[in-house]
């Protein structure tokens, strides 16, 4: 079917939709309209978002609709209000032409009254949230006898909003004769689980990529000084105690080195490269699928097609120069629904291949800090009692030993005890990263780094370019200026605001941002809280003699932490 024209849908639905500016299907539409004129049988439809999924359903079903009746023919869940709302006003703007069509929008948060009264004067077309239609079938006011389309709309969406339960509900309650559609971006495990429960051996239409650069896959780069690059990679896996992910570098001389030093360092890890003989690659396969390894650091081509489950990280070493090798490689974490991370360490000469990694994944990539000491100090011990917390003790084996331990244990406190325990742990971390340096690149930094060889530097004219700004908390809250650049980062949503000088004190600090940016800081702040105390942010009256150096860190000093500890 290549116009509607052709596809036998109502002459007068096809006025409407010329009308919204429908030239011609979208390829779902070209796809469902005319199985959906024909087919009686369940159907799973999956496309990217704004690929006219609703039209793609709704202009077959309001072909079909028996408008002598008033009778509930359709059902339509969508997991929120404002896409009840939207897919109910497109359906009304589809059918505008056409005679005693009602349909009754039911959602949650708004009179059930009302909702009840729509019910009651007869609506072929409803469209609600599985909350409140659950709601309505238990008070008997939405009749599902005579269903006949029941269509699960954005359904991945319901899944993630917790309404699995009231869709099981609402599923068995519809009659057995009935067409089921479920239309999705994408198809993760607990969606299949549905259509298998619920759909009669459905047919299924796909249209483009399922799961391209999954929507669940958080992307977020680094920026670092290349000779850190190590360093950083060891901080943020610190940062992440329960890690299981694939480090990817260019070349075997690289994945061989970094991953000695990683096993040096004490880390689970292994290499994988094309040096290795079959056996050998099979063998740290093996061990990393059934997770006897923690880190996989391997080269692009010993790692195709690998499909290893759960991965939480990928971490990129080198930015990839062709976007697609970085699509590949983040492709290997999020799948089948889950959660991953895509992590890109990057210096600032590398920051132009971010843009084309941005625009063939359709997202941005989020600047992270790389962690301080004390964070990765917190994260490691809250990890470890948590796995405290959790652990399974065998009792008969640790039994023979207890006296003993209680014995030379007595003297202290619950308390105590606790205090000590904490301490063999925090200790460890804190002595290894004491004064270690911050390994960000900071926005002057990059400024003067920029690979843009036709962008001249920016000079910074005195007081010229810059605002100052005043905010009411210091470094007796733990500020520290790579926090402060993190939180401006994440409070104005951007990463292209220049930062200046920082002045962190006791209990004040002061800022200098791109003067331009001024009524964006001063509205990003607006509400923010930090470790839960209100927090206000000025444009500081204060002018300080010397704003022309960069801003410097002086408490850390650069040497090199000693040599970690051994990890268990
Ligand atoms: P999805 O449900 O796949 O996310 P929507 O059904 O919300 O997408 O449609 C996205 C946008 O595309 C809407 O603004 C819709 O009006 C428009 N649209 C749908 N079908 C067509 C078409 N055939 N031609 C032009 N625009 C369309
Ligand atoms: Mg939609």
């Amino acid at each position: 079917m290549q116009t509607f024209e052709e596809s036998g849908i109502n002459p007068l639905i096809i006025k409407a939709i010329k009308e919204l500016g429908f030239e011609k299907p979208t390829p779902i539409q070209e796809l469902t309209i005319p199985y959906l004129l024909d087919i009686k049988k369940d159907l799973v439809a999956l496309a990217q978002t704004g690929t006219g999924k609703t039209a793609a359903f709704g202009l077959p079903i309001l072909n079909q609709i028996n408008t002598e009746s008033g009778k509930t023919q359709v059902l339509i869940l969508s997991p929120t209000r404002e896409l009840c709302v939207q897919i109910s006003n497109d359906i009304k703007n589809y059918s505008k032409y056409l005679n005693n069509i009602r349909i009754a929008t039911l959602y949650g948060g708004a009179g059930i009254d009302k909702q009840i009264r729509e019910l009651d004067s007869g609506c072929q077309i409803t469209v609600g949230t599985p909350g409140r239609v659950l709601d309505l079938i238990n008070r008997k006011k939405l009749k599902l006898q005579n269903i006949q389309y029941v269509v699960l709309d954005e359904a991945d969406e319901m899944l993630d909003m917790g309404f699995k339960d009231d869709l099981d509900a609402i599923l068995a309650a519809t009659p057995e004769e009935k067409q089921s559609l479920l239309f999705s971006a994408t198809m993760p495990p607990d969606i299949a689980k549905i259509a298998e429960k619920y759909m009669k051996n459905a047919d299924e239409i796909t249209v483009g990529e399922k799961n391209i650069s999954a929507e669940n896959v958080k992307h977020h780069f680094y920026l670092t000084k290349a000779r850190d690059r190590f360093s950083a990679l060891q901080r943020i896996i610190d940062a992440h105690p329960a890690i299981y992910g694939i480090i990817f570098c260019r070349t075997r001389r690289d994945t061989a080195e970094i991953a000695d030093k990683l096993i040096e360092n004490g880390y689970n890890a292994e290499a994988l490269h094309g040096d290795l003989s079959q056996a050998q690659r099979d063998y740290v396969m093996n061990r990393f699928r059934i997770k006897h390894m923690q880190l996989l650091v391997a080269t692009d081509v010993a790692a195709r097609g690998l499909d290893v489950e759960n991965l939480t990280h990928v971490i990129h070493y080198n930015i990839p120069e062709d976007p697609k090798i970085y699509i590949h490689r983040s492709g290997r974490t999020g799948r089948a629904g889950k959660k991953g991370t895509s992590i890109t360490l990057l210096h600032s000469k590398e920051m132009f291949r971010l843009r084309d990694i941005e625009k063939q994944i359709g997202k941005k990539l989020n600047r992270k800090m790389i962690p301080e000491g004390k964070e990765i100090c917190e994260r490691q011990l809250f990890h470890l009692i948590d796995k405290v917390e959790k652990i399974e003790v065998d009792k008969d084996l640790i039994e023979p030993y207890m006296d003993v331990i209680y014995k030379k244990l007595s003297w202290l406190s619950r308390e105590e005890l606790v205090n000590h325990f904490v301490s063999v742990e925090f200790n460890r971390f804190l002595s290894y990263y004491k004064n270690a340096p911050d390994l960000n690149i900071s926005e002057n930094e990059r400024e003067r780094d920029s690979g843009d060889k036709n962008k001249k530097p920016k000079q910074r004219k005195a007081n010229e370019e810059f605002s100052r700004f005043f905010i009411n908390i210091g470094s007796k809250k733990k500020l520290s200026p790579t926090k402060l650049m993190g939180i401006i980062n994440e409070q104005t949503r951007t990463r292209d605001i220049q930062i200046g000088r920082i002045d962190i004190m006791d209990s004040f600090s002061f800022f200098e941002v791109d003067t331009q940016y001024e009524n964006e800081i001063l509205s990003a702040f607006v509400d923010y809280k930090y470790k839960g105390m209100n927090v206000s942010v000025e444009i500081s009256k204060e002018k300080k003699n010397d704003t022309s150096k960069p801003f410097k860190k002086k408490n850390f000093s650069k040497t090199k932490p000693d040599k970690r500890h051994k990890k268990r």
